[in-house]
């Protein structure tokens, strides 16, 4: 079996990732970067194309304790507030740093240019035009990586079990795409950095390797989860017709600028009869509009892909063309002509709040492993403004980089061929069954997961819906042994499906089981059978694995004053 030594291994290569590896690297460590992905190319970074917070003070006074104020009160009373300020207060120097490194933030008058967004109480949102904001952070990430030494870079390597022996991460296991082999990492800290979960549901913004495999790997290897049940959905992410090379949330800023009107199926506007004010305005809040659309859905009146339309023919061609820019010519090669037709959109599963429970270097309960980017819980609470994601993807990435380098100077224990075994195990069962004839293939279960997750765990949410989906993930973890793999080594996605579904499945359940406990509604997380927010819920929910078992636990938010009460 391949085996690799380093001091820091960094798995995952979007922002939070290749960050880590630089700082990782530039502490004097020798770092292994691995990516499921190709390094630098796949996951949500190089997909945002719209903004990145950050008290920069450039358009207008800023600080980053107004940043905080902001992101605490979107938080609605969860936010771990040492994370909180860790990405407030380190925004500034990661955006300059980026900037000194490349990146082309849009400029005016010779400062960085910054825009609000909703949430924000001051212009501190930098981009790069147009719509290019993320393709432009991964592109700089990459170059840095490729031209900092003591980097080695890994594609197409699934990490699928972190392997720790008494409390201390001593590297992982990982599965080659390409030829099926299991290959073992020995380091002495490991960051994980494999990024969301928001694959998990049927409508969703994500990229392949969004499944929530960071948590699963946490969670299996003794970490603790936090906020699991915080799923934010984006109001009017783009459903139809086929956009291709463009960012599936990027109509809420244009609906804001220049009035979008919402429409059912039916052509009539909707959004006042579910308590809005919309007609004329066109401006509804994102939670009012994600409400409206599902309920006309629910009522038969829904768009033909089951959402709304959003309908900008009432705005002359001259401002549209002014709004949109280039992107109306990007739009125009989709066959998208937006002063003729109508687009589809709806509510879709974009980020999530939720995951790996960390200190404020970044590291887990478990010695030695640390997480980064959207892996990590709690920064955010109960709901994210728009741009904290890539900041802290940034900031995170480089603190987590900087601590592992740090752990990895103390030595690491020997690696012990035993650590792979549970891997080894599985592979073997997996190759010599293969499934009994009929059964059904990993990535079929995968479909049927996100619609469950979609109908059952999406938006607005019931306890009903929620202990049904509760048993039928548990019964699909039960069937896994079962499921069909084709019988080749190479290039056998089912295999990398397998692995995929079973962390998958494990996530989903994380999400579900913290969903149905929180019998509230708080931020993100809507119950229509407890629509009020519950003051005694001001507390987070904390997931272990303990004998197998998934069991949790209320604390108080972190960085209070009041003693975890767990
Ligand atoms: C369409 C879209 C638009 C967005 N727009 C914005 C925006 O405008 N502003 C903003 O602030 N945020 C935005 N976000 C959110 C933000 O982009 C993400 O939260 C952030 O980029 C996450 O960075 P990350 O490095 O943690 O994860 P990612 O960039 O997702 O990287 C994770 C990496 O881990 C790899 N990986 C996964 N599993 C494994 C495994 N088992 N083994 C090895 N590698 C693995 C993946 O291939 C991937 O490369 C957007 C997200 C999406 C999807």
């Amino acid at each position: 079996m391949p085996h690799l030594e380093s001091d820091v291994l960094v798995v995952g290569a979007g922002g939070a990732g290749m960050y880590a590896a630089i700082a990782a690297a530039r502490a004097g460590a020798s770092v292994v970067l691995l990516d499921k992905s190709l390094v630098g190319r796949g996951g949500a970074t190089v997909m945002a194309q719209m903004t990145v917070a950050a008290a920069l003070g450039h358009q207008e006074p800023d600080d980053w304790t107004l940043h905080l104020a902001d992101t605490l009160k979107a938080g609605r009373g969860l936010c771990n507030e040492e994370l909180a300020e860790l990405l407030c207060r380190g925004g500034p120097e990661r955006i300059l740093e980026m900037d000194a490194w490349g990146t082309r933030w849009a400029r005016e008058g010779g400062h960085i240019k910054q825009e609000t967004a909703p949430g924000h109480s001051r212009k501190r949102c930098c981009y790069v035009d147009f719509l290019a904001t993320g393709p432009a952070v991964a592109g700089t990430l990459r170059r840095k990586v490729g031209e900092t030494s003591g980097i080695r870079r890994i594609s197409n390597v699934a990490v699928v079990q972190i392997a720790v022996k008494g409390g201390r991460a001593l590297g992982a296991v990982g599965l080659s795409v390409r030829d099926g082999r299991l290959a073992t990492f020995h380091a002495g800290a490991v960051v994980l950095a494999a990024g969301g979960l928001t694959r998990l549901y049927a409508r969703n913004s994500a990229s392949a390797n969004m499944g929530g495999e960071a948590c699963a790997l946490a969670l299996e290897a003794g970490a603790e989860l936090v906020d699991m049940e915080f799923v934010q959905f984006f109001p009017i992410g783009h459903l139809a017709p086929r956009l291709v090379g463009m960012d599936p949330i990027m109509w809420d800023p244009f609906r804001y600028k220049l009035g979008g009107r919402l429409l059912n199926g039916r052509l009539e506007e909707f959004v006042d009869r579910y308590g809005g004010t919309d007609f004329g305005r066109y401006t509804a809040t994102r939670d009012l509009a994600s409400y409206a659309i599902l309920k006309e859905v629910e009522a038969g009146r829904g768009s033909p892909h089951g959402g709304a339309y959003l309908d900008f023919r009432h705005i002359g061609e001259a401002r549209l063309r002014e709004a949109f820019g280039p992107v109306i010519d990007r739009l125009l090669a989709n066959g998208i002509d937006l002063t003729k037709t109508p687009v589809e959109v709806g509510p879709i599963a974009h980020y999530h709040m939720g995951g790996i429970r960390v200190d404020g270097k970044m590291e887990t309960r478990i010695e030695g492993l640390y997480a980064a980017g959207e892996a990590v819980g709690g920064a955010n609470g109960a709901n994210r403004l728009s741009g904290n994601a890539i900041t802290e993807a940034l900031v995170f990435g480089e603190r987590a980089g900087r601590s592992a380098a740090a752990r990895a100077r103390s030595g690491a224990p020997p690696w012990e061929a035993s650590l792979a075994e549970p891997s080894i195990e599985r592979l073997d069962a997996l190759k010599k069954g293969k499934g009994s004839p009929g059964a059904a293939w990993p990535a079929m279960v995968q479909s049927e997961l996100q619609r469950l997750m979609w109908e059952n765990a999406g938006p607005f949410r019931t306890g009903g819906k929620l202990a049904a989906a509760l048993e039928r993930i548990r019964e699909m973890r039960d069937e896994l042994p079962d499921l069909r793999v084709g019988a080749a080594g190479a290039y056998n996605l089912d295999i990398q499906d397998w692995f995929e579904l079973r962390a998958m499945l494990l996530s989903a359940e994380c999400v579900v089981q913290s969903a149905l406990a929180r019998r509230e509604s708080r931020g993100a997380h809507q119950r229509e059978d407890f629509a009020e927010t519950r003051p005694e819920l001001e507390r987070n929910q904390v997931l272990e694995l303990r004998d197998g078992r998934l069991c949790s636990r209320w604390i108080t938010p972190m960085g209070r004053v009041e003693a975890d009460r767990g």
